[in-house]
C-alpha cells in the first residue's frame, strides 16, 4: 500500500480522491511528472519532517531521478540521522545500478549510526529479505 499525499498540504489523502480534503487542492490536475518534481524538490525542504516524507514516497514509487539527489543527501548532510536514515531505506527500494554502491558507501559515513544502518541494510538486502516491513521504523 502507498501512501499519497496532498503536494500542496501534505495532508494524507486517498489515491481516489480528487480534491484534497484538506485545503482543497486539486489531485486531479496534478500530473504524475508535476507530483515527482516537488517530491524531489522537497528533499531539502527546510522543515525535516517533509523531506523525510519526501524521501520515503520516492523510495516506495521507485523514482530512480531520486537516487543522484539521495546520494548528494548522504554524502553531505551529516546531523540528522533520521533523515539519513529514511533516505538509505528509499535507496534499497529503487532499482538503480548505482544503490548498492551508494549504500556500500554510507559504510564510511562520519555518523555511527549511518554507517552502522548502512551496513545492517545491505546484509538485508543480500538476504532478500522484504525491506517494505522496514518502513514502520523510518516512518
Ligand atoms: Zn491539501
Amino acid at each position: 500500500m502507498i501512501t499519497y499525499y496532498c503536494p500542496k498540504c501534505w495532508q494524507i489523502v486517498d489515491e481516489k480522491e480528487k480534491n484534497c480534503p484538506r485545503c482543497g487542492f486539486s489531485l486531479d490536475e496534478f500530473s504524475n511528472q508535476e507530483y515527482e518534481q516537488k517530491l524531489l524538490d522537497a528533499l531539502d525542504h527546510t522543515i525535516p519532517e517533509r523531506r523525510m516524507i519526501a524521501a520515503q514516497i520516492l523510495g516506495n514509487l521507485n523514482i530512480q531521478e531520486a537516487v543522484p539527489i539521495l546520494k548528494e543527501i548522504l554524502a553531505n548532510e551529516t546531523e540528522d540521522y533520521y533523515f539519513l536514515r529514511t533516505v538509505l531505506l528509499a535507496l534499497a527500494k529503487i532499482d538503480h545500478p548505482e544503490k548498492l554502491e551508494i549504500i556500500e558507501h554510507a559504510k564510511c559515513h562520519p555518523s555511527t549510526l549511518v554507517s552502522q544502518f548502512a551496513q545492517e541494510l545491505l546484509e538485508k538486502i543480500e538476504d532478500q529479505k522484504n525491506i517494505e516491513t522496514w518502513d514502520r521504523f523510518s516512518g
